[in-house]
């Protein structure tokens, strides 16, 4: 029977709707776009509004929308987290049907779901339809199978301190600090917890499972997953901007949606500056920091002497010490929101003083960046054990007792990586990893060969 013709394989690409999720998944659509197919980036109605205009029009691929239910204030119009999450799946799963109808009768019918592994809602849609469905993974492979030993009761829950330390196949030994921190702060977001194990509620009805990461990073645990999922994982990873590693499509430089105000005097700035000399600080798009641990972070990289680049929101900018930026001078630049992996790649990069989000740890990875990695909650926990002893490329702060990572300990991390033999092997392994990054993405890689794969047989199961 014959093929359908590339370019008419329609996939409808649903993220969950927070930065750190828009991200891979819409990088990953212009990959699949490269490859001839067809995506359709669907956000949420409010998300669509704060779009800029521009990425609509000179996009290579298409955009629509469904609704969380909070078309007015996104999650911000909800009265919490667990409002949220109802509204998103009664509110996504009617839309999402509705939208597949919208296309049905168009030369353009949707031919795959790709969908968040947050929302496993999406797939039963997918089902409902007989389309092809998806499951797209944007957390590290390591964090997945956690989730998935969580899940199917091979850990018992709750985790206690008697427990550890954790082993599971393909990963180190865990301690209750390693974990996702939705497993092992007892109680803590219980609703993000039950969505997180949810995603394995319905996978193995998924025709493909996706993971936002690359083989050689997570061979082992991705060996002892496979072992025991069906469908097999496809690490398809990592869905950074082409430029930085195969150059697959020109002035693909950056993240193009973005849900903050971008500053970009940034790399501006940085020109300045001399190769390897600056730290840059960023929490990502959710986490929020007390006064007092502003305050410390601020003194703390004061205390360095080095210069450094902080990303402070608007929402968290009245934490940072009164007068502060002023006092920096030009040795320091606080901007809302900048091109995150624009300035990670620049040569005056030293640094990453991260929250360990799994995108600003993949992006620091591929960009041969050494971290210090200071976790607040869900996986950034388990990414920054990873960083420091696995991969080899940062270290973790110790928190104090009273819950606060002093500005000594701030000062004391950001100096084994920037400086000193330490900081040099760290240095070293990340332009490691930078290699085999883009010897993953590049034509013939495993990660491109597994992209090749999902888009040969989405062509014949749409045949
Ligand atoms: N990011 C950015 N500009 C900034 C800070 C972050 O473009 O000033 C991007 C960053 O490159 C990453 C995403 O926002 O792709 C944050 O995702 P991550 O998983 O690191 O953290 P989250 O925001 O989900 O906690």
């Amino acid at each position: 029977m014959e093929e359908k013709a590339k370019n008419s394989v329609h996939v409808l690409v649903i993220p969950y709707p927070s930065q750190g999720h828009i991200n891979p998944m819409l990088q990953f659509s212009k990959r699949l776009s490269s490859k001839g197919l067809k995506p359709t980036f669907a956000t949420t109605n409010f998300i669509s509004q704060t779009m800029n205009p521009e990425l609509l029009l000179g996009s290579d691929i298409d955009f629509d929308t469904i609704s969380d239910g909070c078309d007015q204030g996104g999650f911000l119009e909800a009265n919490d987290i667990d409002d949220y999450l109802v509204r998103l799946q009664a509110a996504g799963s009617r839309t999402l049907t509705e939208l597949v109808l919208k296309y049905r009768n168009t030369p353009h019918p949707i031919d795959c779901i790709l969908y968040d592994a947050f929302l496993p809602w999406a797939l039963d849609v997918a089902k409902q339809f007989g389309i092809v469905g998806a499951a797209f993974f944007t957390q590290a492979c390591a964090v997945n199978y956690i989730y998935y030993c969580a899940h199917h009761g091979v850990l018992s829950l709750p985790v206690s301190s008697s427990a550890v330390p954790i082993a599971i196949p393909g990963l180190p030994l865990l301690e209750l600090r390693d974990m996702p921190s939705f497993i092992y702060v007892a109680g803590s977001y219980p609703s993000y917890f039950k969505m997180v194990l949810s995603q394995f509620s319905n996978v193995d009805q998924a025709d493909f499972i996706l993971v936002n990461t690359f083989y050689k990073l997570e061979q082992e645990v991705v060996d002892s997953m496979s072992k025991v999922m069906t469908p097999p994982l496809l690490t398809i990873g990592p869905t950074i901007p082409s430029v930085y590693l195969d150059q697959r499509l020109e002035n693909d430089k950056d993240y193009d949606l973005n849900l903050f105000k971008l500053d970009s005097t940034s790399t501006h700035w940085l020109t300045s500056k001399t190769p390897g000399s600056v730290v840059y600080v960023s929490f990502g798009s959710m986490a929020n920091l007390s006064i007092h641990q502003m305050e410390e972070l601020a003194r703390g990289l004061k205390q360095t002497g080095f210069d450094f680049l902080w990303v402070v929101r608007a929402s968290e900018i009245a934490k940072v010490p009164d007068g502060f930026a002023e006092e920096m001078g030009d040795r320091a630049l606080i901007a809302n929101w900048i091109p995150q992996t624009e300035v990670l790649a620049h040569e005056a990069m030293g640094c990453f003083f991260t929250h360990g989000g799994w995108n600003s740890t993949i992006e620091a990875l591929c960009l041969g960046v050494p971290m210090v990695v200071m976790p607040q909650w869900t996986d950034q926990t388990t990414d920054a054990k990873l960083v420091q002893d696995v991969w080899k490329v940062g270290v973790q702060v110790e928190v104090g007792e009273d819950g606060i990572v002093s500005r000594d300990e701030i000062e004391g991390c950001i100096r084994q990586v920037m400086e000193g033999e330490k900081g040099k092997a760290m240095k070293e392994n990340a332009l490691k990893w930078k290699e085999l990054a883009v010897e993953a993405v590049c034509e013939g890689g495993s990660s491109d060969k597994n992209i090749d794969g999902f888009v040969s047989k989405i062509l014949t199961q749409c045949k």
